[in-house]
């Protein structure tokens, strides 16, 4: 309704409503972390269509993450009011709208629409199949063809021979879904002209983190000053340096699009004073916003091993929600307003460096019995038991024998020619429904699978039109950032995976030289792209940052003494507050455990 709309746009500041309403030709909304860049992207999104008539259809919005495309599809069915408003809106990551070109176009590519996606392990096995090289060779080999797809090399006889080969197979490597739409559309006019009449807006949140060819295919869909094109960055909030994000196409976008309009939003309603501007210290600069409030210290304590810093946080957590103040843990501390205890699990997050550290964080929750998710890591679905599954699943949506035996060595796995065929004529155009019995039976059945992964398995596959899709979306590792924010449940997630999201409480184990910056098992490191690694992490607090290092760690089974983060020295200390750390854990206080399973 009007009235709703109104109030849609009566929450934004005066930066945010002229971002809002800025409609024609380029523009870049720079800011900082909770300034509300995303607020505002899904804000100009609404008033498009709500105020300008814009179809939702012609609007397409690149995020991130999986899970920021969710969360933006979430936001703008809250605002549209209307559920086929918001669907009829292209968001997606960029992997995800390549994928969508490679499945319209496939006939331009020679494939048809049951193409596959090979991922890095079936690449191998096709270098394998074609150059009869072994292990280490074919992993080099693997590597110099995404170097020629991207450029970097020179083509060979030997790509071509793989190229040949992935066509034959009907399928695309991980590195087509962005290159083979750039290279289509370079050459194809009509294509081009169709996809830029299709999509007249086009938004690009976390534009920080664009490598080169996401650049290029932004650059063809939104080709000049008449372009709406609107991005929305950080340059602080750089984290995917080493996966050749570019944060210089921020200040490229302006040479680029000369006549681009630049908006910047200067107050952020997430963080405290404190803690933005701590996270500022980490990345040596000052002063880049006002908090929402002065809020309280940062909590910092060292623990003498890994284990004891991830029963610490357990501990801590368990205070937090049974409504034990942050600050009675150190009655000395007699700051601080009643804003200092945290309602729900879900409010908090513990952030690591590395996956390496979920394991002893994960078995505190457990002993501790506080729920949580993992996000970021590899779904139990998309691991080994199941890489094979969906190779073999797969190759039966293939169109002989021929081929998946080749792609998946069915033959080494013993099915013949004639239990090909029988489950493939199951499986012909396969409904979701009947494709989930056939794996319960063939699979489930069979082996010890958690029920909650069967659960988790079963909602994706519901969610696809069909088995190939899928298929493709488990190939494509799109369930790896699945986050569930409605669960009663703390998150444990990477550093990385955090971008973009927010908590009441963020804990940020691990800081210590090693890991923060990561050095250990690493040759390059790039130590700035470290410290805003940090920096997004602290900036995900609302209200409680917890700092934890340990004296002693165990990662990948050597046993490390590392100093504290030479980070957390350029933290004005009068910010932080050190924590005492509480005697042991005596069996009584067993009964004030939280039961919330
Ligand atoms: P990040 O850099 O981490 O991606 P961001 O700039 O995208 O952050 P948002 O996630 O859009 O920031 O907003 C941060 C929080 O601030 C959200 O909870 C959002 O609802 C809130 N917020 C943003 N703008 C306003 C506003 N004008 N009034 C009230 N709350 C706001
Ligand atoms: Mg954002």
């Amino acid at each position: 309704t009007q009235k709703a709309q109104q109030s849609t746009f009566d929450n934004l500041n005066t930066e945010q409503f002229a971002a809002v309403q800025h409609i024609e030709g380029p523009s870049l909304i720079i800011a900082g972390p909770g300034t509300g860049k995303t607020k505002t992207l899904t804000g100009k999104i609404a008033w498009l269509i709500g105020n300008h008539h814009t179809k939702p259809e012609e609007i397409l919005a690149i995020t991130f993450t999986n899970k920021a495309a969710g969360e933006l599809k979430e936001r703008l069915e809250a605002i549209l009011k209307s559920k086929t408003q918001s669907g009829e809106v292209t968001v997606s990551t960029f992997h995800a709208f390549g994928l969508a070109i490679l499945k319209d176009f496939n006939v331009e590519f020679n494939r048809n629409a049951n193409f596959i996606l090979v991922d890095e392990n079936l690449k191998r096995e096709i270098i394998k199949s074609i150059s009869k090289e072994k292990g280490s060779e074919a992993k080099k080999l693997s590597a110099e063809i995404s170097k020629i797809k991207k450029g970097s090399l020179p083509e060979n006889p030997f790509f071509k021979k793989y190229e040949n080969e992935l066509q034959k197979l009907n399928a695309f490597d991980l590195d087509d879904l962005i290159e083979k739409p750039v290279q289509l559309l370079s050459e194809n006019k009509e294509i081009t002209k169709k996809l830029r009449d299709k999509y007249q807006f086009i938004f690009v949140d976390e534009y920080q983190d664009t490598n080169d060819t996401q650049y290029k295919l932004l650059r063809l869909l939104a080709p000049d000053s008449n372009s709406n094109l609107c991005v929305v960055g950080d340059a602080n909030q750089s984290i995917y340096g080493f996966r050749g994000a570019n944060s210089g196409y921020i200040s490229k976008f302006s040479e680029d699009y000369p006549k681009a309009k630049i908006f910047r939003l200067t107050k952020s309603y997430r963080c405290s004073q404190t803690i933005l501007t701590a996270s500022s210290n980490v990345i040596e600069q000052s002063g880049l916003l006002e908090g929402l409030n002065e809020g309280v210290q940062i909590s910092i304590s060292e623990q003498p091993s890994g284990a004891a810093e991830a029963e610490f946080i357990a501990r801590q957590i368990v205070d937090l929600v049974g409504g034990v103040s942050f600050f009675s843990i150190d009655s000395s501390v007699a700051q601080g307003d009643k804003n200092d205890t945290i309602g729900s699990l879900s409010d908090l997050a513990v952030l690591c460096r590395t996956r390496n550290q979920f394991e002893a964080i994960t078995k505190a929750l457990r002993d501790h019995h506080v729920p949580y998710q993992e996000a970021g890591t590899i779904p139990y679905f998309q691991q080994e038991p199941f890489q094979s599954f969906t190779d073999i699943t797969g190759a039966f949506l293939l169109d002989s024998f021929e081929q998946a035996a080749l792609v998946f060595k069915l033959k080494k796995k013993n099915i013949s020619q004639l239990q090909f065929e029988l489950v493939k004529t199951q499986l012909k155009k396969p409904d979701v429904n009947s494709f989930l019995d056939f794996v319960k039976k063939e699979y489930f059945d069979k082996e010890e699978i958690h029920p909650n992964e069967w659960k988790r398995f079963i909602n994706l596959a519901t969610e696809k039109k069909s088995v190939s899709e899928f298929l493709q979306f488990l190939k494509l590792g799109l369930g790896t950032d699945a986050h569930n924010k409605s669960l009663e449940a703390v998150s444990v997630m990477t550093l990385h995976a955090s971008k973009g999201l927010e908590f009441e409480c963020v804990f940020i184990p691990g800081c210590e030289k090693g890991l923060l910056p990561y050095t250990l098992y690493k040759d390059e490191v790039d130590e700035d792209e470290e410290k805003r690694l940090l920096y997004v992490g602290m900036t995900r607090a609302k209200k409680l940052l917890y700092l934890t290092n340990a004296k002693t760690r165990t990662i990948r089974g050597r046993k490390f003494n590392l100093p504290k983060s030479p980070f957390l020295n350029s933290i004005q200390q009068e910010l932080l507050m050190q924590i005492k750390n509480r005697p042991p854990q005596k069996e009584k206080e067993q009964d004030n455990q939280l039961s919330l399973f």
